[in-house]
C-alpha cells in the first residue's frame, strides 16, 4: 500500500468504485506506510502492534537502516518533505489476516498464506484455481533481503520449502517483474548471495 507520502487512496479512487480492503502483506514501510489512509485495513497479527505503534525499526524505515533517503525520491511528494522526517504512519488494523483465511471476491478467491522469514508477519495471497500468488516480499526476482529487522533465515528457508510444493502459474511480487512457473521452479544460483 505504498509509503504513505502521496495519497494512494486518491489514486485508487480514480480506478475502481468497489469496496476496498487495504492489505499490508507485511509491516515494511513500502507496504504498510499508506495503510492509514484506508477505512478497512488488514495485516497479519504478528505485525499488528508494530502498525499500531508506528514501529519504524520493524517497518525497516529507521534512520540507521538507510532505506529512506532523499535520493530515493525523484520528486518531492509535497513541499517541505524530507526523507529524514519519514516515519511509518500509525494505523489500527480493522481486520487481522492469518493462515487459511479466505478472501472471496465473488469471481475469484484468495487464500491467505502465512510465509514468515523476510519478516515475522509476511503473508501472500494465493488463488489456487488460477495458481496465482501475490507474494509481497516473500518471493521476488531480485536480491534476497533476509537480514532485515525481524528477518529469520531458518524460518525463511522453511517458507521456501513450503513454496516449492505450491502449484504456480504466475507470481505477482511487490518488487521487480511478474514471473511464471519456469522462473519460479528454477534452482537457486549458489553463486548469488
Ligand atoms: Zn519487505
Amino acid at each position: 500500500m505504498g509509503l504513505g507520502v502521496a495519497s494512494l487512496r486518491q489514486h485508487i479512487a480514480s480506478l475502481i468504485d468497489k469496496p476496498l480492503l487495504a492489505i499490508a502483506s507485511h509491516i515494511h514501510f513500502d507496504y504498510a506506510g499508506g495503510l492509514h489512509e484506508f477505512d478497512h485495513r488488514a495485516i497479519h497479527p504478528a505485525e499488528a502492534e508494530a502498525l499500531r505503534s508506528s514501529d519504524n525499526h520493524a517497518a525497516a524505515c529507521s534512520r540507521e537502516l538507510g532505506f529512506v533517503l532523499d535520493e530515493h525520491f525523484e520528486q518531492l511528494p509535497y513541499a517541505g518533505f524530507t526523507a529524514m522526517q519519514y516515519t511509518l504512519n500509525r494505523a489500527e488494523p480493522t481486520q487481522l489476516l492469518q493462515e487459511g483465511d479466505v478472501l472471496d471476491l465473488g469471481d475469484r478467491a484468495f487464500e491467505v498464506l502465512h510465509l514468515p522469514g523476510h519478516s515475522p508477519g509476511c503473508i501472500a495471497l494465493y488463488d489456487a484455481k488460477n495458481q496465482e500468488l501475490f507474494s509481497g516480499d516473500v518471493i521476488y526476482d531480485g536480491e534476497l533481503l533476509d537480514q532485515l529487522p525481524g528477518s529469520d533465515i531458518p524460518t525463511y528457508i522453511a517458507t521456501y520449502e513450503r513454496l516449492q510444493k505450491l502449484p504456480i502459474n504466475t507470481v505477482y511480487p511487490g518488487h521487480y517483474n511478474t514471473f511464471g512457473r519456469d522462473r519460479y521452479q528454477e534452482p537457486s544460483n549458489p553463486d548469488r548471495s
